[in-house]
């Protein structure tokens, strides 16, 4: 294999000097890069890239994928540069490299179900963008696949399985059939050489049998067209020791079996001399009932046309006749090379504007579902497969389908709702990174859970799938409606109390159906009526009129005075009556803390650290600030947001999330902040009783190996926000 032996062949359809110079300078450069490296045979290196570039410009392929072909591995194995590809060669040539590089570091494992196999495809196709990508990364598969054997005996199984697998069913789709044929073979003889040895002999034999035979039959068969007028040539051909082996073990028949090792194929110049040439055969062959296919009317998805029949020959042997024109027998070859224009537009890149290649390209990703518009999908079809997909890995090697901008938490709810709900980071190709990170094809994401993780609205800003979207409003919808119906008994308490009543005795027959009237349900529930109440859609005092309508023309009872008591273990003097009372968000006060409560506009008393930032732009309404002490007969549990920074590496979550939760606080909410400069910094709500179990529970995150600081998070907020909302 030489250069002058790949110019000759280049030249031969495309003379262009400007094109054979590029060439060159691709040659000089690749030999220059891979200087000194050899390959396993000992040959040198860049007799690997010469033969991919062979193989591509015997498909005819343009310029700059046999450039391509050239520096394929140039970015892998060598040190030169992105910069130095790009300047000499423009940045088509080096995304094309590029893609071959990347879409070479995957790897497809054995046993995996054929759907795992099928999205690997897709995921290879998605990740080409431009379909030379895989028109390369084809011809180096059959280089190594024809060099194969000079790897050790494991590794020619792993790789030949992939081939099988991938490689070869993708060269169909592409409807190279040369290409998956011989793909097929080599993989067979890496995967089970003595049984390959076995067939490839038995064939021989066979065809040596059967040579004059053959040679008769396309004698004959020849004789009649001409006497017809009829053109065509007859080629006598045999079949892959593959597909042999295929039928063999799929349909159990032994190999003496099998009639149609050979068959007879006739090339003619026209459709209509395709139906003319099978009705002649029919004339001098019976034909098998039943065994005549027309893929001229109904091509296979992968353009291939043809039509078949399988006659009974003399001495009553089956022969399977294949019937097509010159064109169709350059696309069943060729596939979609068949249609690359190697005359380039301006920019170098070949023309793709036969409407055949659309319609064959739509064949092709015959899974691609609606199209909108032709129009769209003629102009995306050169950059970009499969404009709305990616695919993803689980740890497990497993590929999933997902609609591009889909993040980790998308991927979550794929999994499982539960495990979208528990959600606390992800990790993507081993990094911790915010679940909001948008996923790209080939990312092997893993998902890391919390029990006591919960959804939060949030997400609804930057999920993609319908999916975690309904599953996330579910969610919240119930959460809402529970919290909703706690705060609406907590009303119907109150006002009973004001009627100097329990709530509790109205929970029973014959009150109880009085209470079930006020539900909106099919299906009456007390739940849906404190609900109803909780949301403000029915008033509490509604309710009480009806159960106690002797009662209702009383005054109510004298109003509460401060100090009064709230869900929350906190006395306000002085805050006016009636209003609730609430902690702030922004610093999260809990008991032993010193604390000053602010009165709200419409929203009740809400409750600071006395060195919460924000108080610095709310004490200017001095008159709204209020003295605040904690309640110590009452316990509670408190909300406090932390800080960790750490080392980013494996492990640091859960190593942190032991620690809280050894100290008996719950972890509410975590998120991954940022993953950069190997450092990782997570975000956790956790609950705790005081202040002193809190200083416990961040002395003993300090601890932990590799976490650098721990911090209480109270974040200021904007003048003229409300604080604490
Ligand atoms: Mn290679």
């Amino acid at each position: 294999m030489t250069i002058e032996a790949l110019i000759e062949a280049v030249a031969a359809y495309n003379p262009n000097p400007d094109a054979l110079e590029l060439l060159r300078k691709a040659y000089s450069l690749a030999l220059k890069s891979h200087e000194g490296q050899l390959r396993q045979s000992g040959e040198t290196y860049i007799h690997h890239p010469l033969s991919v570039a062979m193989i591509l410009a015997d498909m005819k392929v343009d310029t700059q994928s046999l450039v391509t072909a050239l520096l394929h591995d140039t970015l892998e194995d060598t040190s030169l540069t992105p910069e130095e590809i790009e300047a000499t060669f423009g940045k088509k040539v080096l995304h094309l490299i590029d893609g071959v590089t990347k879409i070479g570091k995957f790897h497809f494992k054995k046993s995996r179900a054929e759907k795992q196999a099928e999205n690997f495809r897709k995921m290879l196709l998605s990740m080409s963008e431009d379909i030379r990508v895989l028109l390369v990364k084809l011809a180096d598969r059959l280089h190594n696949m024809r060099t194969i054997e000079w790897l050790d005996p494991a590794k020619q199984r792993a790789i030949g399985q992939e081939t099988l697998d991938i490689y070869a069913p993708l060269a169909n789709r592409l409807g190279i059939g040369w290409i998956k044929l011989e793909l097929e073979d080599l993989s067979f003889r890496a995967l089970d050489p003595e049984t390959y040895a076995d067939l490839r002999a038995r064939v021989a034999r066979k065809r040596k049998e059967s040579k004059n035979y053959i040679d008769q039959i396309v004698r004959s068969v020849s004789q009649n067209l001409q006497e017809n007028g009829v053109p065509g040539r007859v080629i006598g051909r045999y079949k892959h020791i593959y597909s042999i082996y295929r039928k063999m073990t799929l349909q159990e028949i032994p190999f003496d079996e099998i009639y149609d090792l050979m068959g007879i194929r006739v090339i003619t110049d026209s459709k209509l001399h395709c139906y003319g040439i099978l009705g002649l055969l029919h004339g001098i062959y019976k034909p098998m009932a039943g065994r005549i296919k027309d893929f001229i009317a109904v091509p296979k998805s992968n353009m291939y046309q043809s039509l078949h029949t399988t006659v009974i020959g003399p001495e009553g042997v089956l022969i399977e006749f294949q019937i097509r024109t010159e064109e169709m027998h350059r696309v069943a070859e060729e596939g979609v090379a068949a249609h690359w224009n190697y005359k380039e537009n301006a920019d170098g890149a070949p023309t793709l504007s036969d409407l055949k290649v659309v319609t064959w390209l739509r064949q092709l990703v015959e899974w691609q579902k609606e199209l909108s518009d032709n129009h769209e999908f003629m102009n995306s079809v050169k950059l970009n497969l499969f404009p709305d997909e990616v695919y993803i890995f689980t740890p497990k090697g497993d590929v999933r389908e997902m609609i591009k901008g889909a993040t980790a938490i998308d991927f979550a709810y794929g999994i499982h709702t539960e495990v979208g709900h528990r959600t606390v980071g992800a990790r993507v190709n081993g990094r911790w990174v915010p679940i909001k990170t948008v996923l790209e094809s080939g990312d092997v994401v893993e998902i890391i859970t919390n029990a006591s993780q919960t959804p939060s609205k949030d997400w609804l800003r930057f999920v993609a799938t319908p999916k975690a979207r309904a599953r996330i409003r579910h969610w919240i919808k119930e959460e809402e409606t529970r919290q909703a119906a706690e705060i609406g008994l907590r009303a119907l308490e109150a006002e009973a109390s004001k009627l100097h009543h329990r709530f509790g005795e109205f929970t029973k027959s014959p009150h109880l159906e009085i209470l079930l009237s006020f539900s909106d349900l099919p299906e009456p529930t007390l739940e849906d009526v404190y609900s109803r109440i909780g949301f403000g859609r029915l008033p509490a005092s509604a309710v009480l009129r009806k159960i106690l309508p002797e009662q209702t023309g009383e005054p109510p009872s004298p109003p509460q005075v401060s100090p009064h008591s709230s869900a929350v273990p906190i006395i306000v003097r002085g805050g006016g009556k009636d209003l609730l009372i609430g902690l702030a968000h922004c610093c999260s006060p809990v008991p032993g803390e010193e604390i000053v409560g602010y009165v709200s506009r419409g929203r009740g008393i809400i409750v600071h650290t006395a060195d919460c930032p924000n108080l610095l732009h709310l004490s200017l309404e001095a008159d709204r600030i209020v003295p605040a002490v904690w309640e110590s007969s009452r316990e509670a549990i408190f909300d406090v947001h932390l800080r960790v920074s750490m080392e980013d590496k494996p492990g640091m979550l859960a190593a942190v999330s032991a620690a809280i939760s050894e100290r008996g606080a719950n972890i509410t909410h975590a998120e991954v902040k940022q993953a950069k400069h190997l450092m990782g910094v997570l975000d956790f709500t956790v609950t705790v009783g005081n202040l002193a179990h809190l200083e416990e529970i961040m002395a003993r995150v300090q601890h932990v190996k590799g976490v650098v600081r721990v911090q209480r998070i109270k974040t200021a907020t904007a003048p003229g926000d409300h604080p604490g909302a």
